[in-house]
């Protein structure tokens, strides 16, 4: 029994066999699967290969070989994950238009239109048929939100006004490039590039030469950063140079140590930090640390100068404030001074003056007769003195009091003061008795003026108590001899004033 089922399976495998083998025998197979084979070419290098190599074999009445079998097995097999993987992304896609159409889309027809579309959407199939009916209303849907020139078939004024900007752009980029060059300082030697590379840019700057120009360019900026570099420290140097001869003159002017010796210690500041800016630059490739470096440094200057400055200015400060407290000291001491001066001179004054007439003392007179008597000595100009006393003056005192007698000494220095000239000079010399000098006057001019005052007195009408009282006064005079010392002189007048006395007062004697 078992025997005969086995016989049957076998029988009708066999049989399967045959009924396959004729079909794959059958030639409308074989075209049909070499059609095949053209629909799927495109769709992969790897998968055409080995439909290629299948449709041969059929072709030459072959079955195809397993390998050959095995190798399309594994395209169609990649073939539809690729598939796959391209319906998924074409779905993602339309998902997001459906959602932007939706953004911009507010009315309510559009949206119900739109979930129309999601549920044909759902589930997706990738039928070809279904994605072009779901673009197409897609694309109706999305016509009114674009712009009314497109719409109206403007379509290639649109795109040439791309072009127009990106011309337009491009020119721009060509003038901005050009005023760039035009603001270079550029030195002589590279001139000549410039030129070449501004008639380049004026040819017009095109989206494929704008790169070659911008790196010409470039070279150029950095050619000229070098040149500048150089310039720059010579300007340094300058500046070094600079500050060593201000150095070197506040050092010569300057009187004051303390000022010295801040601005040696600025400008040596200085110079360290100029020197650093310059090593810094001889050495560095780097810009960036080129320019913090230089900036740092000249920071550092400036900080300096400030913190001089500063000083210099409370130095300055203190300075005024001492020279203020000196001028005020020096106006105290000019005045202190000042009123020593008047002390002295009012001291010497009281000291040559006779409080009672306010005429020269003996001390004074003492004085004027040394300076008389030196001037005779050195140029011989002669001069005359007379003693003057008055007569029995005791008697006055004892008649009508010391105050009558000392008021008769005032009225007296008057009278003698007035009458005598201007050059003269007269003194009291003590007591009762009285000193004309006169400078310039020989005993004989003497004579005449001593005799005006002598007759003026003893004509003065004095009253005491009512009674009228007659005051004279006796003189000696005489003139300076040439064998003549201080005291000779006097003697002599003096002499001669007691010979008047003695010949009966009011009266003058020449001695
Ligand atoms: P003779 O003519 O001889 O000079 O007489 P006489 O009285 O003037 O001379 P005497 O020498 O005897 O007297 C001087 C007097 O002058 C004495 C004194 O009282 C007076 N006498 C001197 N000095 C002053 C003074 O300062 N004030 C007053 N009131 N009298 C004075
Ligand atoms: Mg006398
Ligand atoms: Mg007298």
């Amino acid at each position: 029994m078992e025997q005969d089922d086995w016989k049957e399976r076998y029988k009708s495998l066999s049989d399967q066999m045959d009924e396959l083998q004729t079909q794959f025998e059958d030639q409308p197979l074989q075209h049909l699967l070499c059609q095949m084979t053209v629909a799927l070419d495109g769709q992969s290098a790897q998968l055409d290969h080995a439909l290629n190599l299948l449709c041969t074999q059929l072709k030459n009445n072959q079955p195809g070989s397993p390998k050959v079998i095995q190798l399309v097995e594994k395209q169609l097999r990649g073939l539809d994950i690729e598939q796959q993987q391209q319906q998924e992304a074409l779905l993602l896609g339309l998902r997001k238009w459906i959602y932007q159409l939706r953004l911009n889309l507010t009315a309510e027809a559009a949206d119900q239109r739109l979930k129309g579309i999601e549920g044909e959407m759902t589930p997706f199939s990738g039928q070809l048929a279904v994605i072009a009916k779901v673009v197409n209303e897609l694309v109706e849907l999305q016509g009114p939100l674009l712009a009314d020139d497109f719409n109206q078939g403007h379509h290639h004024a649109a795109l040439d006004g791309i072009a127009q900007e990106d011309e337009a752009l491009l020119q721009k980029i060509g003038s901005e490039l050009l005023s760039l060059i035009a603001g270079l300082n550029i030195p002589p030697g590279d001139m000549s590039l410039a030129r070449e590379l501004v008639s380049r840019i004026e040819e017009g700057v095109t989206l494929n030469g704008l790169s070659s120009i911008v790196q010409d360019l470039v070279g150029l900026v950095s050619r000229f950063n070098a040149y500048n570099g150089a310039e720059f420290e010579n300007y340094l140097q300058n500046l070094t140079g600079h500050l060593v001869e201000v150095q070197a003159y506040v050092k010569a002017g300057q009187t004051d140590e303390l000022a010295a010796d801040e601005v040696v210690l600025l400008t040596n500041g200085i110079q360290k930090d100029v020197q650093s800016i310059q090593t810094v630059m001889q050495e560095s490739n780097d810009l960036q640390q080129l320019k913090s470096h230089v900036s740092s440094q000249l920071l550092n200057i400036v900080k300096s100068v400030d913190l001089f400055k500063e000083k210099e200015e409370r130095r300055e400060q203190r300075l005024y404030e001492r020279y203020l407290q000196l001028q005020r000291r020096f106006e105290q001491m000019e005045e202190q001074t000042h009123q020593m001066k008047v002390h002295i001179e009012s001291e010497r004054h009281k000291a040559l003056t006779d409080s009672l007439t306010s005429l020269p003392n003996r001390a004074g007179y003492d004085e004027q007769l040394h300076a008389e008597f030196e001037r005779w000595k050195r140029y011989g100009q002669p001069f005359s003195l007379a003693v003057a006393d008055l007569d029995l003056f005791k008697r006055i005192n004892d008649t009508y009091g010391h105050q009558a007698g000392d008021k008769v000494l005032r009225l007296i220095a008057n009278i003698l003061t007035k009458q005598s000239r201007s050059t003269d000079f007269v003194a009291r010399y003590g007591g009762e008795e009285f000193v004309i000098l006169m400078p310039g006057t020989t005993a004989k001019q003497a004579m005449i003026a001593v005799d005006k005052v002598r007759q003026a007195v003893a004509q003065s009408p004095f009253n005491f108590h009512g009674d009228p009282v007659q005051i004279t006064l006796s003189l000696g005079l005489t003139e300076v001899q040439p064998e003549d010392a201080i005291d000779s002189l006097f003697n002599r007048a003096d002499k001669a004033l007691y010979e008047a006395k003695r010949l009966g007062r009011n009266r003058i004697e020449l001695g």
